[in-house]
C-alpha cells in the first residue's frame, strides 16, 4: 500500500456524509450525515479505512496519521473548551470501530477515554457528582482492559459482582462513590496482573492504543471467517470513530436508550424502543437492570421525548426507511449517538416497503430493493403455533423450512400406502436415496438422522418445498424394526411426531400448525382485495405486481405432471422449463422398461416401445392441457437405464436362492445379466442422456412421437400446445444433429398423419463443459439452450454431488472455501463464466436462440440476478419457488434500470 502525500486520513464529523461508507465506515458516515442534518451529535472525528489499510499492510499507522489526529483533537478540544484528560476538567471520548459492513469480531467500543487517577477528581468536581466520576472510571478500565489489553472480561464482572454482594445490593447503581473507588483499585490490579502492564494514565496513550486495537480487530479469527463466508473483501479495513463523551450516568435526569422509527416486527409507525435511566452505553441492551418502554420517556422527560420524536421523523424522511437509533440524555439534553437503516422481520420488510410507497417516500423500484426472495420464502412456510406446549425429542439441521406433523413411518412404501388412505405421515430414514422419492412426495415432512444441509433428503426436500430436518444424530433410526429411539424413548411406526424445518427441532406428538397466509394468497384461496385479507398479503400482492411489471426474465416451472403444472400456473409460472420424463418410467411402467432393456430382437424392442408410447402420450396430453398456451419443455430420457432395473444385490440374492432351489426364473436370469452389463463405476458420467438415445434404437423416437401425437391431439381439440423437445447431456453438435434428424422425421410423420402443423422446437441442455465451450457450434442444431446448472456444476468442479455433499462439503463451508454450496447459489466465477460465454456464443450463431436455466439455481435469489445480468430469457424452478424467482427477477431488473439511469 503506497501512501499518497495529500491523502487525508481523518475527517471531522462535519466533513463526511452517508455516501462515504467505504472511507468512513457505516457508523462514521451516518454520524457525519446526522451532524450535517443539524441533529445533536457529540462532536468528533473519524479515522478512515485508508489509514487502517496502511496499518494492516505495513504493521504501522501512516506517518501522517499522528499529526492529523493531533490537529483534529486540538480542534475538538477548542470546540469543547477542555483538553483530553485535562486534570481539572477532562474532555473524554469514545473510540468506536466501524467498517463498511457491520461484522462480528470487531472491537467493542471503549467509553470514557481520558480518565485517569488525576482527572477522575476533576470530572467529579465539574459534574458535582463523585459517584458518576468513579463509575465512569471503572467502566473505562473494564472496557479498556478487556478490549484493548485482552484481559478476560469475566474477571471484571466477578469483581463487580463481589462488590455488589459485599454491599448486599442487586444493581450497580446501588454502589456509591466509595465502593466504586475500591472497585477501581481492584480493576487496576486485575489489569496489571493479567496484561503485565499498568493501566495507562496518559490520555493520549489511551487513545492511541485503542485506535490501534481497532485496526487489529479487523483480523480477528471471527472477523476473517465471517468475511470469507460473506465474500467481503479482506482488505477493506475499518474506520475508527472518536466521539466526545456524553453521559447518561449522571443521575435520574440522564439515561440511555435505543429506538426504532417504526415497529421492526409489524412495520407500524409508533414509539418502539427501550430506555434506561442513569446508565451508559450498552447497559440498555445488556439486561443489567430493567429498562422501561420508550413511551415512558414522555413522563420522565417530556422535552427530550418530544425532541426525539421530531428527530425520528426527520431521520425516517431523510433515510426513507426504518432507522434504528442510539441516544443518550445528559441532564435533560438529548444526544444522538448512532443511526442506521434498521433490521426487520420478513413480514415487516414487505409492509414497510409498501407503507413508504404510500407515504410518497420511495417509488416502486425502490420498494423492490427493500425486500428479497429469502424473506418471501420465509413467509411462505407454515409455522408451529408459538404458544403450544411441546415435548422436544431432539434437534437436527434445519434443512428445508416449514412445519410438518404426521405419523412416523420408516419406509417409502408405507408412506405412500398410508398417505393414500388419507393419513399424514413423516418419513423417517437414516438417510434418503432416489428410491425414497415416492415416499418423500407422499410425506408431510422428512426426517433423517444422517446427512447435512446438502444431503439427498435436504436437497430434494428443498426442491419440493417440503419440510425437512436432517442429521438429527440423537435419533437412532431402525428401519428394520420400524422405529426410532431417542435417549431411551421408543417411537414406533404410527406415533405422531412434529418437525420444524426452520429450527431443526423434532417434537413428540402433534404441535398445532398455522398455514401461511401468503401461500393461501398465491394458491388463490385468499384475495388481496378481500375484506379479511391481512396487511401482509396486501403488501406481498403489491410488491409482486411491481416485480412482474418490471422484470425481463420470464419464470417457468420444473414440473412433470399436470398437478404440479397447475399449481405452478397459479403461482405465476409462464411455462414449464423442465419436464423430466424419467418419472413417467417408474412405478408400474418399470416392467415395460425392463422389457425394452431385455429385448433381444427388433420385434421385442418395438413391442416394448409401443407399449410405452400411449402411456407417455397420455402424460403429455394432460401436461399440455394444464399448460395450454404456454411453453412446455420436455426433456428426453436422461438417467442411466440401470436406475429402472432392480437392485443388483437384491436380484443376485434372488437368483442365487432360486438356483439353490433349482427353479431359476428365466426372466430374473436375463435381468441379472442386463444389470451386470449396465453396471457402471460412475453412472453420472456413463451411459445416459443423449448417449442413451443414440445407442438404444427407437427410444427417443418413441418419446418424440408421444410428444408430437399429444400436441396434435391437443391441437385438434382446439388447444394451444407449445411443446419444446430438449435433448440432455449433449457434448458435441454431432450428437444433437443425429437426434434432430430422427426427431424431425418423426414429427413430419405425425404432422402428415394428423393433418396438423406442430411447430415443435428442438433444443438442448448445456450441462457439460464441452457443450458450453462449443456452444457456437451446438447452436447450429439447437433452437434453444437450457443451462442444466446442476450437472454443469458437477462437471465443472469435478464433484459428484451425492458423494461430495455428504463427505466434505461441511468442511469446505466451515473453512470458508465457499460461503454457500455451489449447488445452491451459482458459482459465478467458474460455472457462471461458462454460462455467460456459452450464451454469447450461442446467440452469435443464432440471434433468436432462446436461453433458459433449469437447474435448482433457477429459484435461488442471487443466481436469478446473475441470470438476468447475462441475458437469459427465463429461469425455471420448482413450483414452490416461483414467487421467489418472480420477485428476484423484478428486483434484478429494477436494480439494473436504476444503475443505468444513474
Ligand atoms: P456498537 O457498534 O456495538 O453499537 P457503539 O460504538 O455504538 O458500538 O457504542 C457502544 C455503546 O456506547 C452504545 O450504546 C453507544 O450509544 C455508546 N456510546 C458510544 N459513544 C458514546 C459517546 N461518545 N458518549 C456516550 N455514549 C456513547
Ligand atoms: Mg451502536
Ligand atoms: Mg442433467
Amino acid at each position: 500500500m503506497s501512501e499518497n502525500k495529500d491523502q487525508k486520513f481523518v475527517y471531522d464529523f462535519t466533513e463526511g456524509n452517508r455516501d462515504l461508507k467505504d472511507l468512513l465506515g457505516g457508523k462514521g458516515a451516518n454520524l457525519a450525515e446526522m451532524t450535517n442534518l443539524g441533529l445533536p451529535v457529540p462532536p468528533g472525528f473519524t479515522i478512515t479505512t485508508e489509514a487502517c489499510k496502511v496499518y494492516l499492510a505495513s504493521g504501522e499507522a501512516p506517518a501522517a496519521l499522528r499529526d492529523e489526529v493531533s490537529a483534529h483533537l486540538a480542534a475538538l478540544e477548542a470546540k469543547m473548551g477542555k483538553k483530553l484528560g485535562q486534570s481539572d476538567d477532562p474532555l473524554l471520548v469514545s473510540v468506536r470501530s466501524g467498517a463498511k459492513f457491520s461484522m462480528p469480531g470487531m472491537m467493542d467500543t471503549v467509553l470514557n477515554i481520558g480518565l485517569s487517577d488525576e482527572s477522575v477528581a476533576g470530572l467529579a468536581s465539574q459534574a458535582g457528582n463523585e459517584r458518576f466520576a468513579w463509575d465512569s472510571y471503572r467502566r473505562l478500565i473494564q472496557m479498556f482492559g478487556k478490549t484493548v489489553l485482552d484481559v478476560d472480561g469475566e474477571l471484571f464482572e466477578e469483581a463487580l459482582d463481589e462488590a455488589k454482594a459485599a454491599k448486599k445490593v442487586a444493581v450497580d447503581t446501588d454502589l456509591d462513590a466509595a465502593d466504586l473507588k475500591k472497585l477501581v483499585t481492584r480493576f487496576k490490579k486485575i489489569v496489571a496482573k493479567q496484561a503485565g502492564r499498568e493501566f495507562p494514565q496518559d490520555a493520549r496513550e489511551q487513545l492511541d492504543l485503542a485506535v490501534e486495537a481497532v485496526f487489529n480487530s479487523w483480523n480477528t479469527d471471527r472477523a476473517k471467517l465471517y468475511r470469507r463466508q460473506e465474500r467481503i473483501p479482506s482488505d477493506l479495513g475499518t474506520a475508527v470513530n472518536i466521539c466526545s463523551m456524553v453521559f447518561g450516568n449522571l443521575g435520574p435526569d440522564s439515561g440511555t436508550g435505543v429506538a426504532f422509527t417504526r415497529d421492526p416486527a409489524s412495520g407500524h409507525a409508533g414509539v418502539y424502543g427501550d430506555y434506561l435511566q442513569n446508565a451508559q452505553g450498552e447497559d440498555v441492551v445488556a439486561g443489567i437492570r430493567n429498562t422501561v418502554p420508550l413511551a415512558d420517556l414522555e413522563t420522565i422527560d417530556k422535552a427530550s421525548y418530544d425532541q426525539l420524536m421530531t428527530i425520528m421523523t426527520t431521520l425516517e424522511t431523510h433515510y426513507k426507511d426504518l432507522c434504528d437509533i442510539e441516544f443518550t440524555i445528559e441532564r435533560g439534553q438529548l444526544w444522538m449517538l448512532q443511526t442506521r437503516v434498521g433490521k426487520r422481520t420478513a413480514g415487516a420488510a414487505f409492509r414497510i416497503a409498501t407503507q413508504l410507497v404510500d407515504q410518497g417516500l420511495i417509488d416502486e423500484a425502490e420498494a423492490l430493493q427493500r425486500v428479497n426472495g429469502a424473506q418471501l420464502a420465509q413467509l411462505m412456510f407454515p409455522r408451529f403455533d408459538e404458544g403450544a406446549s411441546t415435548e422436544l425429542l431432539g434437534r437436527g439441521i434445519a434443512a428445508s423450512p416449514g412445519a410438518a406433523v404426521g405419523k412416523a413411518v420408516f419406509d417409502s412404501y408405507t408412506a405412500v400406502k398410508w398417505s393414500r388412505s388419507g393419513e399424514k405421515v413423516i418419513l423417517i430414514r437414516r438417510e434418503t436415496n432416489p428410491d425414497d422419492l415416492d415416499g418423500m412426495i407422499a410425506a408431510e415432512g422428512i426426517l433423517t438422522s444422517r446427512g447435512g444441509k446438502t444431503s439427498h433428503a435436504a436437497v430434494v426436500a428443498r426442491g419440493m418445498g417440503k419440510t425437512c430436518v436432517c442429521g438429527a444424530e440423537d435419533l437412532e433410526v431402525d428401519t428394520k424394526r420400524r422405529r426410532m429411539t431417542v435417549g431411551g424413548k421408543v417411537i414406533e411406526e404410527g406415533d405422531v411426531v412434529s418437525i420444524d424445518g426452520s429450527t431443526g427441532k423434532v417434537y413428540l406428538g402433534e404441535v398445532p400448525v398455522v398455514p401461511s397466509p401468503v401461500v393461501e394468497y398465491f394458491e388463490g384461496r385468499m384475495h388481496a382485495g378481500a375484506d379479511d385479507a391481512d396487511e401482509l398479503v396486501q403488501a406481498v400482492h403489491r410488491i409482486m405486481a411491481y416485480a412482474d411489471r418490471v422484470r425481463r426474465l420470464r419464470v417457468r416451472a420444473n414440473a412433470d405432471n399436470a398437478e404440479d403444472a397447475l399449481r405452478a400456473r397459479r403461482f405465476g409460472a409462464q411455462g414449464i422449463g423442465l419436464c423430466r420424463t424419467e418419472h413417467m418410467f417408474l412405478g408400474e411402467r418399470r416392467e415395460l422398461v425392463e422389457h425394452l432393456i431385455l429385448a433381444d430382437t427388433d420385434k421385442e424392442r418395438d413391442e416394448a416401445l409401443s407399449a410405452l408410447l400411449p402411456l407417455q402420450k397420455k402424460d403429455f396430453v394432460e401436461l399440455f392441457e394444464a399448460m395450454d398456451g404456454l411453453p412446455v419443455t420436455v426433456r428426453l430420457l436422461d438417467p442411466p437405464l440401470h436406475e429402472f432395473l432392480p437392485d443388483i444385490t437384491e436380484l443376485s440374492v434372488r437368483v442365487a436362492l432360486a438356483e439353490a432351489r433349482k427353479d431359476a426364473n428365466e426372466n430374473d436370469l436375463r435381468l441379472l445379466q442386463a444389470v451386470h452389463k449396465l453396471h457402471e463405476q460412475n453412472p453420472m458420467l456413463g451411459l445416459r442422456g443423449v448417449r442413451l438415445g443414440l445407442v438404444i434404437p427407437g427410444l427417443f423416437a418413441m418419446q418424440v412421437r408421444a410428444i408430437a401425437e399429444a400436441a396434435a391431439e391437443r391441437k385438434n381439440a382446439k388447444g394451444d400446445p407449445r411443446a419444446e423437445i430438449m435433448v440432455p447431456l449433449v457434448g458435441t453438435v454431432q450428437e444433437l444433429e443425429i437426434v434432430r434428424e430422427e426427431a424431425d422425421a418423426v414429427i413430419a410423420e405425425v404432422e402428415a398423419a394428423t393433418g396438423t402443423s406442430l411447430k415443435l422446437s428442438i433444443g438442448t441442455m448445456i450441462e457439460l463443459p464441452r457443450a458450453a465451450l462449443t456452444a457456437g457450434q451446438i447452436a447450429e442444431a439447437a433452437q434453444f439452450f437450457s443451462f442444466g446448472t446442476n450437472d454443469l456444476t458437477q462437471t465443472v468442479w469435478g464433484f459428484s454431488r451425492d458423494d461430495v455433499e455428504a463427505s466434505f462439503f461441511t468442511a469446505y463451508l466451515e473453512k470458508g472455501i465457499f460461503g454457500v454450496s455451489p449447488f445452491e447459489t451459482i458459482d459465478k466465477d467458474g460455472v457462471g463464466a461458462l454460462v455467460r460465454s456459452a450464451a454469447q456464443a450461442g446467440r452469435e450463431t443464432r440471434p433468436d436462440l432462446k436461453l433458459g436455466v433449469c437447474g435448482e439455481h433457477g429459484g435461488d435469489p442471487e443466481s436469478v440476478h446473475f441470470f438476468h445480468e447475462v441475458g437469459l430469457d427465463y429461469v425455471s424452478c420448482s413450483p414452490f419457488r416461483i414467487p421467489v424467482a418472480r420477485l428476484e427477477a423484478g428486483r434484478a431488473a429494477a436494480e439494473s434500470k436504476g444503475s443505468d439511469s444513474r
